[in-house]
């Protein structure tokens, strides 16, 4: 009998182009980490995944990677049970001063093990689904909708990087109301995005607020959203959606700290989403023990522990009465594809996901890049994630990764560079 036993975990860092976006931490690198896992079976089979580059994330799968051996691609409960045991983090005091957690909950250290077991458990889905001859949607119960709603996913943003290693995109300077009209445009002509979220907390409150209306104007009966990364205060907070009164669909991560949250959601109609102070169980349940100020969990399998995780945080919000969406950070395809089995899988998702997709030119699976359809992504029926590593693409975005010194990102060192009073201190405004 064939044995489809793991034999190998493979795991390749690459980097791939990324613009010069603006946020609350700074300002985005010209490169983009990420990695691509690949985990073998005695029988040849490879299941392949997309998480986060970063130095100590790539130093926890290395560590973790030998105890994948041997088990079946099935045992995830015992891959759970082996990965915990392995990279349970024993960080020290520098190191968790260290980490940029603002922006980034999945760079979080307190993150490591959730989101090891996320990289394996999607790859070893891949295989399982190849095994059954099934999409992994499929293998999470089955298709709750055809098509999976993304939004249109704006940012402020130089023309191009300071120090430009390749030449700039083609979207330009996005600073004042006009060219953020322009670029969702563009955006929407390209994807056909319904809904609209503007990263926030990078330049003066009342610059942003201004742009929002603009969009709103532009774009009647579009939901908006608005997401300064905790970068204003309480007051701030409270005086930009006062402004925008009447244009939110909701009103993501305004101010620092589930308190500054609760404060806020007192004094504003708008529900509260947030990717930032409820990234895990324990900060769900004090989010439910202040009687829930924050109303939307924007989830993300990358760092919530996988696909089968997030859909148990599915079951949890509904049972606190509480909307469930999808956070991303810069990725590429595989990534994409996971969120939208995972997306497609999950009744309660109640809001359009996001995604930087639009953001980056690069790819690396077979086939190019991911089109969507009216906005969406249609859930593919092909065995497994569906869709299939370009090794030349792999290759060519592994080299990018050997010539840039990036390994870990900082926003806030990058925008240094453009201005060195910058501090990064939050709330900035
Ligand atoms: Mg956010």
């Amino acid at each position: 009998m064939t044995s489809h036993a793991i034999r190998h975990v493979r795991v390749t860092p690459i980097a791939f182009r990324d613009p010069p976006l603006l946020n609350a931490a700074g300002i985005h690198e010209p490169w983009a980490l990420r990695s691509i896992i690949e985990i073998e079976t005695d029988s040849g089979l490879v299941g392949i995944n997309e998480s986060y580059g970063d130095l100590p994330m790539l130093e926890a799968m290395a560590k973790a990677a030998p105890a994948l051996t041997g088990l079946s691609p099935w045992a995830l409960n015992d891959m759970d049970t082996r990965v915990t045991a392995l990279v349970t983090p024993r960080q020290t005091a520098s190191e968790f001063q260290g980490t940029q957690i603002s922006l980034a909950p999945g760079t979080h250290v307190s993150k490591t093990v959730a989101k090891v077991i996320s990289a394996f458990e999607v790859a070893m889905m891949d295989l399982q689904g190849q095994l059954a001859n099934a999409p992994v949607v499929d293998l999470l119960g089955g298709a709750a909708r055809e098509s999976v709603p993304f939004s249109a996913y704006l940012f402020y943003k130089y023309a191009e990087h300071i120090e430009t290693p390749y030449a700039p995109d083609p979207w330009g300077e996005t600073l004042a109301p006009e060219q953020l009209v322009a670029q969702a445009r563009r955006m929407i002509d390209a994807y056909g995005f319904k809904s609209i979220k503007l990263k926030a907390g990078a330049l003066p409150p009342e610059q942003e607020v201004a742009g929002l209306l603009a969009l709103a104007k532009a774009f009647p009966g579009a939901p908006l959203r608005i997401d300064p990364n905790a970068n204003w205060s309480v007051s701030t907070s409270l005086k930009a959606v006062e402004q925008l009164r009447g244009v939110l669909e909701y009103y993501e991560d305004p101010c620092p700290g589930l308190e500054g949250m609760a404060e806020v959601a007192k004094a504003c109609e708008v529900p509260l989403a947030t990717n930032m102070v409820v990234t895990d169980l324990k900060e769900f349940r004090r989010n439910a023990e202040m009687g829930c100020p924050v109303k939307i969990v924007l989830s993300d399998h990358h760092y919530w522990g996988g696909l089968r995780a997030t859909q148990r945080l599915s079951l949890m919000c509904e049972t606190f009465g509480l909307g469930l969406s999808m956070h991303s950070n810069s990725h590429l395809g595989i990534s994409l594809t996971a969120m939208t089995h995972l997306a497609a899988s999950v009744p309660h998702l109640s809001y359009a996901c996001d995604t930087h997709y639009p953001w980056q030119d690069d790819e690396v699976v077979q086939g190019g890049r991911l089109k969507f359809e009216a906005g969406g992504l249609r859930v593919p029926t092909a065995p497994g994630l569906g869709v299939r590593i370009d090794p030349e693409a792999l290759a060519r975005l592994h080299d990018n990764y050997l010539r840039t010194d990036i390994r870990n990102r900082d926003d806030l060192a990058q925008m240094r560079k453009y201005d060195a009073s910058f501090t990064g201190a939050q709330p900035r405004y």
